[in-house]
């Protein structure tokens, strides 16, 4: 049906229709399924990701491994205290992030949007806003499906996988996803939607995949964070009329070929970048022993 970016634009003002409507008949023809179900779909999905954006906010929470507890928690104390430098509402979005992340790494149930790795970015960044701007339920649903479109674009042509092409990958994706529906859901035009998205790809191009002890843990949760800060960033930009003068398929070819001559060493094998630091050494041997 479409290939990238650019055929997708096509497609769009030929038929005078938004990215959701055509995402969604291509998902009706790749699943045979009638638009409501497909989005009964979307509905049980996004509801998963709002309790997972919600749950660990008031309670630590420790993952398996025992690496990491209760961060979301702590900014969200820090939040309340009133002193901050960003504003309280990009961090607020930070925090529930870190929550989707913190309900993965402690094997509760998230949605792997696109990744495991990269879930918290794209419900933190359009929950906050859906209830800053008071967003209809349709709206949003209307949303994820514009980043499913914009991710199904970047697996199509690149990948969304860190062991494939480093985090740029998949937390940059997933910031792509999310900057893009974000720039959908305050009205902005199609055009718009992929300078945002283009613009938060290229500000992580080069981003390593390196887990210490090889666990999606640190400096993923991190990774997380700022992925949404990105995303939010981009999405002001790109509504504001500053462009990404590569085109959004230029952008993910970049990517990918860059993905592609990174290293083995920092595609998620958990031996180069933090992972082979002295300090990264030190805790997959307390984890994992020699
Ligand atoms: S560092 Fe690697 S494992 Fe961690 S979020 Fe990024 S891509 Fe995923």
């Amino acid at each position: 049906m479409y290939k990238n970016a650019s055929e997708l634009i096509d497609l769009c003002k030929e038929n005078n229709k938004k990215i959701h409507d055509i995402a969604l008949e291509k998902e009706k023809g790749l699943t045979g399924l009638k638009e409501e179900e497909v989005r009964k779909i979307y509905r049980d999905r996004i509801k998963i990701m709002r309790d997972s954006s919600l749950e660990t906010l008031n309670k630590a929470v420790p993952s398996v491994s025992g690496l990491t507890s209760g961060t979301a928690k702590r900014l969200m104390e820090y939040i309340k205290r009133g002193k901050t430098i960003l504003c309280q509402d990009t961090l607020y979005s930070v925090a529930r992030a870190f929550s989707c992340f913190e309900v993965n790494a402690s094997m509760g149930k998230i949605v792997a949007a696109p990744t495991a790795g990269s879930c918290g970015i794209l419900p933190a960044c359009l929950f906050t806003v859906e209830e800053k701007e008071n967003i209809s339920e349709e709206i949003l649903e209307n949303a994820f499906i514009t980043a499913t479109a914009i991710g199904d674009i970047i697996e199509q042509n690149a990948t969304l996988s860190g062991a494939e092409g480093g985090c740029q990958a998949e937390c940059g994706s997933a910031a792509a996803m999310a900057s893009g529906a974000l720039v959908y859901m305050l009205g902005g035009k199609i055009n718009q939607i992929f300078h945002a998205a283009s613009m938060t790809i290229t500000n992580v191009m080069g981003q390593v995949c390196d887990p210490i002890a090889g666990l999606v843990e640190i400096p993923c949760a991190k990774r997380n964070a700022i992925g949404v800060v990105n995303a939010l960033l981009c999405a002001d930009l790109a509504l504001a009329g500053i462009e990404c003068i590569v085109p959004f398929d230029e952008v993910v070819e970049a990517m990918y070929n860059i993905g592609k001559s990174l290293p083995a060493e920092l595609r998620e094998t958990g031996l180069g970048g933090l992972a082979g630091t002295p300090t990264g050494a030190k805790i997959r041997k307390k984890i994992f022993g020699e």
